[in-house]
């Protein structure tokens, strides 16, 4: 089966505001609420039903952790006012040093894990990421936000990373959205992270606006369209999709870099979630290696996939 190639012209609506918001900030607890939801609605009928039902159960940890906690410090506006100066991410995840706040959300999410049904490569690994000291968890934090991890650690890197999405969004959350700016093409103007994937928002005020959508820190980037999320490139921009599904989650390809990133068509249907739906529509993956297209988004739950 090869994918379809849908013509490269899209109906460009009229926003309902000519000028959209370059920035939508998540609300973290509005968030894994939303993610939880999806995932548990689109196991429902999904071959990768018991994982989706896993990680909706992290998700609504994720949403609880976030609602119990009290709101991280916020940058100095002289440390926000540097980053703007520098066209830097304020809170770039390659320079982030984690701190007691890190580890708190990590050992919350590890004492909930208690309470839910898990694949056994994660019980193992919240084993030993219980069994670590402190010093070990945060280097493993670290870690986790600078590299890809190997094969033997791709439950203890996603659970980290479950971690480290509160704490981003939680930090992100308390950024004023008028001061952040484009960073670079392909970068989270928040974080500094790559894109997990970009849709046509479906939200009031913005409704059918482009946002490329953060998936450690959850904010959404205003980005113009038919141009690669990664690189920027506006030539040879092509849309895959499988052929007779809803329509609704297609492949963005680059000629340039060869690579893609999905897009959500969430005008369409708002219950489309960034992280959810990348996991649920797997399928296009395989459509697009089979096509010689390498994935441009990282989601660490899907690493080992
Ligand atoms: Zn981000
Ligand atoms: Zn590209």
């Amino acid at each position: 089966m090869s994918p379809e190639i849908t013509p490269q012209i899209e109906p460009v609506p009229i926003g309902e505001f000519a000028e959209p918001d370059f920035v939508r900030l998540p609300e973290p607890v509005a968030l894994f609420r939303a993610r939880a939801d999806r995932l548990r609605a689109l196991s429902a009928t999904h071959t990768l039903a018991p994982y989706l039902v896993f990680l909706a159960e992290l998700a609504a940890i994720q949403e609880r952790i976030a609602a119990s906690l009290p709101s991280p410090k916020p940058l100095s506006p002289e440390e926000l006012e540097a980053a703007v100066a520098d066209t830097r991410a304020p809170l770039d995840r390659l320079l982030f040093v984690p701190d007691e706040f890190a580890l708190a959300v990590s050992d919350k999410l590890l004492a909930a894990l208690a309470d839910v049904a898990i694949p056994e490569a994660a019980v193992q690994a919240v084993g030993r990421l219980k069994a670590a000291d402190a010093a070990t968890r945060q280097a493993a934090l670290q870690h986790t936000l600078r590299t890809l991890p190997v094969a033997e650690v791709l439950a203890e890197h996603a659970l980290l990373s479950a971690a480290l999405q509160v704490v981003f969004a939680a930090a992100a959350a308390t950024l004023p959205p008028q001061r952040l700016q484009p960073v670079a093409d392909g970068v989270c103007p928040v974080c500094g992270s790559p894109p997990l994937a970009s849709l046509l928002a479906g939200w009031q005020g913005a409704r059918g606006t482009r946002y490329c959508a953060c998936g450690l820190c959850g904010t959404f980037w205003n980005y113009v369209r038919i141009k690669c999320t990664l690189c920027g490139s506006t030539k040879g921009i092509a849309y895959h999709g499988i052929e007779g599904d809803a329509g609704t989650i297609k492949a963005e390809s680059c000629e340039s870099c060869r690579r893609y990133v999905k897009i959500l068509y969430q005008q369409k249907d708002p219950a489309l979630e960034p992280m959810a739906d990348d996991i649920g529509s797997l399928g296009l993956d395989l459509l697009m290696r089979e096509a010689g297209f390498a994935r441009g988004a990282v989601n660490p739950f899907l690493l080992g996939y």
